[in-house]
């Protein structure tokens, strides 16, 4: 069975991949960068979501000559043109720490209304072969900011984003739920069109 490596460190995403994939009748012996700890882990040096996706992906298809894949992703807030963005993990000043990142964009937003809190999850999720070969398919969340946190589920910004249509938070969501109109379960299965047509 052909095996993709992606990019990741994080176990959760490797079991989340595997669910779209397998759902996609996609049949690949899918690991985590795990199962090469001698490949170390690149800098996110782009300025956008396909950016550091790519460089990522290149990075591990490179080091280990087996296709892999990787993603990049964050929360944009409209009145912030864009931001936190690619700094999304680091916007309190230190890396994945979710709950001071989620204080401090509450705290920026204390004084702005519900019509002008507009924000969406953006990932890009990128594809490279040993080869060069590049592929890149992004997904958006769009929604609305809470004034304050709800929900015990998922990660990062979650407890604070209600999609549209939705009259809870992606705290609030099932993991299922969640996947079914996340950015990173679109850019996903995006992907996984690409991957079928151009894995072994
Ligand atoms: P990364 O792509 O795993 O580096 O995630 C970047 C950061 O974006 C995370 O640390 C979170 O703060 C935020 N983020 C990305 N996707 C989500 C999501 O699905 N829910 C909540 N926060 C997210």
């Amino acid at each position: 069975m052909q095996r993709l490596i992606l990019a990741t460190r994080n176990a959760h995403k490797v079991t989340e991949l595997r669910a779209i994939l397998g759902a996609a009748g996609l049949a690949v012996d899918l690991v985590g960068a795990d199962a090469h700890p001698d490949v170390p882990d690149v800098k996110e040096t782009g300025v956008t979501f396909a950016e550091n996706a790519l460089l990522k992906a290149h990075a591990l298809a490179r080091a280990t000559g087996t296709p892999a894949v990787a993603d990049d992703s964050g929360l944009c807030v409209d009145v912030l043109g864009g931001a936190p963005g690619i700094f999304s993990a680091r916007w309190a000043g230190r890396h994945g720490d979710d709950q001071a990142n989620l204080d401090l964009l509450l705290a920026q937003l204390a004084d702005i209304d519900d019509a002008h809190r507009g924000a969406h999850f953006a990932c890009a999720a990128a594809l490279a072969l040993p080869d060069g070969t590049e592929r890149v398919a992004e997904g958006r969340l769009r929604g609305t900011l809470r004034h304050a946190p709800a929900g015990a589920g998922g990660f990062g910004y979650d407890p604070i984003l209600q999609p549209d249509g939705e009259s809870r938070t992606c705290a609030e969501l099932t993991p299922d739920e969640k996947n079914a109109i996340s950015h990173r379960g679109q850019a996903f299965r995006a992907l996984t069109r690409e991957l079928r047509t151009l894995l072994p």
